[in-house]
């Protein structure tokens, strides 16, 4: 029985984007890896399928043909799909799932926060293809060389200049950051507000002082690009501000206002850590059906069939709490812990996983270009972007008490 999938929509989803996985994202992923590359073709092709970079400001439609009921009251799907999507998508590979989404991290925001002009705009800067015959993707500029989890340390500004402001600063590990056609931007707009002065910025590629800088070699997820990007006295007209400008004393707006966007992102994040680990753990299981060691079958060993009874019952809980917290949010209901203690178990058994299977396989996954050497360097982000472990952790003991643990 399929636990996870209450209606023919959602199982419709599951197996389109299985099948996408498995067939179009599973023969490249080896190569995008090795060459640190972005599946450029596979991204147009996605998009012709309605896999829609902007789902979150498009709806559903483009992917299922069918639109979610506008009755803002009524329960929605958008967050299982999502997370089931990612799921298949990061069983495939999670750095081409990143390729492929990416820019949804930055369309969220605007989502969010964005009047109808600028999500048009968002949606204009998208369209067509950039000066390199590419797909255009899109930029969420948040994190700077040396603050990532706390973001009340910002040293981005944006200082008011007329209709305009003027951008100043540097960021760092930016999803897309080398390639993007647009960004959204986040700077201390109110030093005095501290969070609640932060505000994000729409700025097209190619704006003057807009600088796309150095692109990071990274240990996993080698087929997303993340790179730095410089602002040297961008200026932004006034409109391209998501949200209303800061009132000095106030703790509220802005992204300090945006916390609920991560309880929608995080499952689908945890949604890919899951991925990673199903797709180690079938490698195992395929791999065992058949293999024998020491000339008895290989599942007549107990200590391989524990690690993967260990393995399967991992993946499922990290799944169940993943849907759970997409189900919540679907629901119109509070799923701040839910979304937290999904995202950093499912990077637990992301890493927990690809390691043992690592550690079953012996000297043949060291081998350049096997793919559980692959999931097992592609898991190690799980616990750090989107809220590293720490900081989930530090989430959950705010619930559990009302403090923050120092
Ligand atoms: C591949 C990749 C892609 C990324 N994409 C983007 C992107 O598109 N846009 C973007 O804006 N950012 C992006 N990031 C940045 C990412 O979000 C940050 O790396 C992350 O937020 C952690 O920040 P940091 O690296 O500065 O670590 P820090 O915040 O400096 O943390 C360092 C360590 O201290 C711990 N720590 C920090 N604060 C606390 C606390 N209060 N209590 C306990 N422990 C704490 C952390 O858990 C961590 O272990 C990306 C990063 C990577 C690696």
């Amino acid at each position: 029985m399929d636990l996870f999938h209450d209606s023919p929509l959602l199982t419709g989803v599951r197996q389109m984007l299985g099948g996408f996985a498995q067939h179009q994202i599973r023969p490249i992923a080896i190569q995008h890896d090795q060459e640190e590359s972005m599946p450029w073709e596979l991204m147009r092709t996605a998009q012709k399928l309605g896999l829609s970079q902007t789902a979150v400001l498009d709806g559903r439609k483009k992917l299922t043909g069918v639109a979610e009921d506008p009755d803002p009251t009524k329960p929605k799907s958008q967050g299982r799909l999502a997370v089931i999507g990612s799921e298949e998508l990061a069983f495939g590979c999670a750095g081409i799932c990143l390729a492929l989404g990416g820019s949804g991290l930055a369309a969220s925001p605007v989502a969010r926060m964005g009047t109808e002009e600028q999500k048009a705009e968002f949606k204009r800067l998208l369209a067509g293809d950039d000066e390199k015959g590419h797909i255009k993707v899109a930029a969420m500029a948040l994190s700077e060389p040396a603050t990532g989890s706390d973001i009340s340390g910002l040293t981005t500004t944006a200082t008011r200049d007329g209709e305009h402001w003027i951008i100043r600063g540097s960021k760092q590990w930016i999803t897309n950051g080398q390639s993007a056609a647009v960004y959204v931007v986040w700077a201390q707009t109110e030093p005095a507000a501290g969070r609640a002065g932060v505000r994000g910025f729409l700025v097209a590629r190619g704006t003057p002082g807009l600088v796309p800088g150095r692109k990071e070699t990274k240990l996993g997820i080698r087929a997303s690009e993340t790179a730095q990007v410089h602002f040297e006295d961008v200026r932004v007209h006034k409109d391209m501000m998501l949200g209303s400008p800061a009132v000095p004393g106030e703790a509220s707006g802005g992204l300090a206002d945006t916390k609920k966007m991560l309880d929608s992102t995080r499952p689908v994040v945890a949604a890919q850590g899951v991925g990673i680990a199903r797709a180690a753990y079938e490698f195992l299981l395929d791999r065992v059906r058949g293999g024998s060691l020491h000339g008895t079958p290989m599942a007549s060993h107990q200590h391989i069939m524990f690690e993967l009874a260990d393995m399967q019952m991992e993946i499922t809980a990290a799944r169940l709490l993943t849907h759970r917290a997409a189900w919540l949010a679907d629901h119109h209901q509070e799923n701040v812990a839910e979304a937290s203690m999904a995202k950093a178990y499912a990077a637990k058994v992301a890493q927990a996983v690809t390691t043992r299977a690592m550690v079953l396989l012996g000297e043949e996954a060291l081998a350049p270009g096997h793919p559980v050497d692959k999931w097992y360097r592609d898991a190690k982000i799980y616990d750090i972007f989107e809220g590293t472990g720490q900081i989930q952790r530090r989430i959950l003991s705010r619930q559990l008490t009302g403090m923050n643990p120092t």
